[in-house]
């Protein structure tokens, strides 16, 4: 008898074939802008860790209290006997610092848009999605059952007209984008994607993940660069990128983050999160809304390491973030620019299909504000080199 499981042999010899398996590397320090990976110590070029508060001290020192005060585990659902002082603590502290009417403090970013739009929309109801969101977005649709629609990438003008065919077969439409693109660093233009929802009566969303703690002011994400307070339906966010921590939250008016207590299901049937976590994150709030500084040095960093890319003849896209893709094209050019990297001393990794589209891979650099003058430089150095090498700049 054929071995059942010969699919997946097949596969993941076309998966290595093609340059697009992925190799876990193992970490085995704190997330520094040096870090011990496969027992190496290596430039840290690739985590989300936009601010360093992954391990600074007083998040740290905040998670060790909440441990001794309410132990670890946290014994059950929110909607049951899950909810600490901490997560409503918590809770009131992110809508104050994005200035929106309430929030919904939940287990992960990815969870958070499992939770968000079901509740809103279902088999008699449209989404507009842009083409290029995040997984996360793409699956919380799908869930729901609603129709989904793709407009092209950062198209209001698409999305307006994808509006006009659609709309009126529908009961309610909602439409999503992410804020900032992960994977190639620019931003929804939010003003002309709120003009088309508010002409047409569209229930509106933004996944702010790689905008909190990066953009508007001092980290308060998307909306607030766009000056657009009040006129966003929904906020997701992140804890686990810039804020250093873990866990999503579901941002925006009362009267639908209140429904989604009632509504959704990542709430009511999986666990809350741990008194330490949400300290750390609560932690993480206090310290972006006493200062700009970490928010400041980030954009200092990024226009250096952006700046220096493109002189010495990277093309890096159009990221207007501190994501910097560094586009290679074919997938195994980009796992062999990782791996070369990675024996210069640079941690940055290679990111192919079906992450990025195909023939689109890339290295994706995270630039941070834990970076130094001498670390930036270190970095752009061996980048220079390994591109001369595999004859990628001149
Ligand atoms: C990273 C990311 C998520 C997932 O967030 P987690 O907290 O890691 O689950 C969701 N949406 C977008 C746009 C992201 O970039």
């Amino acid at each position: 008898m054929k071995d059942k499981f010969e699919f997946i042999i097949e596969d993941v010899a076309a998966l290595k074939a093609a340059g697009l398996f992925i190799n876990l590397r193992t970490i085995d320090s704190p997330p520094s802008a040096w870090m011990t990976v496969d027992g190496q110590r290596v430039l840290n070029l690739c985590t989300n860790n936009y601010l360093g508060l992954a391990s600074d001290e007083r998040l740290v020192q905040a998670a060790h209290e909440a441990i001794d005060r309410f132990g670890v585990g946290p014994t059950a659902v929110r909607s049951i006997a899950g909810t600490l002082s901490l997560h409503v603590a918590l809770e009131r502290a992110v809508a104050a610092f994005k200035g929106v009417e309430d929030a919904l403090y939940v287990q992960s970013g990815f969870c958070a848009n499992q939770a968000a739009i079901a509740p809103l929309v279902s088999n008699e109801d449209v989404i507009f999605s842009d083409r290029l969101n995040h997984a996360s977005i793409i699956d919380g649709c799908r869930l729901s059952r609603a129709k989904i629609i793709v407009y092209e990438h950062c198209d209001p003008a698409d999305l307006e007209s994808k509006v006009r065919e659609h709309l009126a077969s529908y009961r309610r439409g909602m439409v999503i984008t992410d804020g900032v693109f992960s994977m190639d660093g620019d931003i929804a233009p939010l003003d002309g994607i709120c003009a088309v929802a508010e002409q047409y009566g569209l229930i509106t969303m933004v996944d702010d993940a790689h905008g909190e703690g990066v953009l508007g002011h001092g980290g308060r994400g998307i909306v607030d660069h766009f000056g657009l307070h009040g006129q966003f339906d929904i906020e997701i966010g992140t804890f686990s990128k810039a804020f250093g921590a873990i866990g999503g939250v579901i941002a925006g008016k009362k009267v639908v983050v209140d429904y989604l207590r009632q509504k959704a299901r990542p709430f009511l049937f999986s666990n809350a999160v741990t008194a330490a976590d949400t300290a750390a994150c609560l932690a993480a709030v206090a310290v972006l809304s006493a200062s700009t500084e970490l928010v400041d040095r980030l954009w200092e960093n990024t226009r250096y390491f952006k700046a220096e890319m493109r002189r010495l003849g990277f093309d890096i896209g159009a990221s207007v973030t501190p994501i910097t893709p560094v586009m290679l094209g074919e997938a195994q050019l980009a796992q062999d620019f990782s791996r070369r990297l990675f024996e210069a001393g640079v941690f940055a990794m290679a990111i192919g299909f079906p992450t990025v589209p195909k023939g689109l891979a890339r290295i994706r650099v995270m630039v941070s504000a834990m970076l130094s003058q001498d670390d930036l430089d270190y970095g752009l150095d061996r980048f220079a080199s390994v591109g001369r090498e595999l004859g990628v700049i001149t």
